[in-house]
């Protein structure tokens, strides 16, 4: 494969960087990447994507946007209301560059559905707001081999941390199984906060694509957005995890 004549301009800023490059062009737009979720996370996640000229983006999400989504979750308009969020995130991920194609499932993922879904993408963004769902994720892409990049936000905080199966630290690593949901309304989050995090996110499925850097493995970014202050915290693989520990149990 190579690149058209607008593709070498729609990509140069991408093709100055030697860590990218033509080979790094062509291997992101060739890539599979799966957005599980396309709310405040996956927004912002599946635009940079898009733009960045992933080939093939999933999108797995079964509700429909409500109007208390649009203070954050930018892929969508005002005239989405009541459309199904997949719907809305391919007109507008493919309206940005259509040399992206999204598939989209309207459904929930679940065990059961998780293997067929995840079989043919490369990396997936756990872009999802309910700790069910994360270890959802955590376990299935373990399961399957594939790397995902793991975030949570909540109220004006968030965290992200990037996992490549059997070789790093995994999310169960860190936490055993879902902790209650609070209960209540949900506690925000502040908009702009799931940009940050979501970007972080595009930016850690760019970098595996390519092979450039330094992932975000065996450590845990925070970020405060109150203090506008952001940690790494290293994070060991735990030997009694019960999805990656050694002897697994
Ligand atoms: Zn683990």
């Amino acid at each position: 494969m190579s690149l058209t004549a607008f593709q070498q301009q729609r990509y140069a800023r991408h093709l100055t960087l030697p860590e990218i490059g033509a080979a790094g062009q062509e291997r992101l737009l060739a890539a599979r990447v799966l957005l599980v979720g396309v709310g405040g996370l996956g927004s912002p996640a599946g635009f940079y994507l898009a733009a960045a000229g992933v080939g093939l983006l999933g999108v797995v999400d079964s509700d429909v946007l409500e109007a208390s989504n649009l203070q954050r979750q930018i892929a969508h308009t005002t005239a989405d209301l009541g459309l199904q969020k997949i719907a809305s995130a391919q007109r507008t991920f493919e309206a940005l560059n259509p040399d992206c194609r999204v598939r989209g499932f309207a459904e929930r993922l679940t065990a059961a559905n998780a293997p067929r879904i995840l079989e043919e993408f490369d990396f997936v963004v756990d872009a999802t707001d309910n700790f069910d769902s994360k270890f959802l994720i955590a376990d299935a892409c373990h399961a399957a081999g594939k790397p995902y990049s793991h975030a949570g936000i909540l109220a004006f905080f968030g965290q992200t941390m990037t996992v490549i199966p059997g070789r790093t630290a995994c999310y169960r690593c860190l936490f055993d199984g879902p902790p209650a949901e609070p209960a209540g309304p949900p506690q925000g989050p502040v908009g702009a906060l799931p940009g940050i995090l979501g970007s972080i996110q595009a930016l850690e499925a760019i970098k595996f694509i390519t092979g450039c850097g330094t992932l975000l493995t065996d450590r845990l970014l925070t970020c405060d957005a109150l203090q506008m202050q952001f940690r790494v915290v290293a994070v060991r693989r735990n030997p009694h995890c019960r999805l990656c520990g050694h002897p697994p149990g």
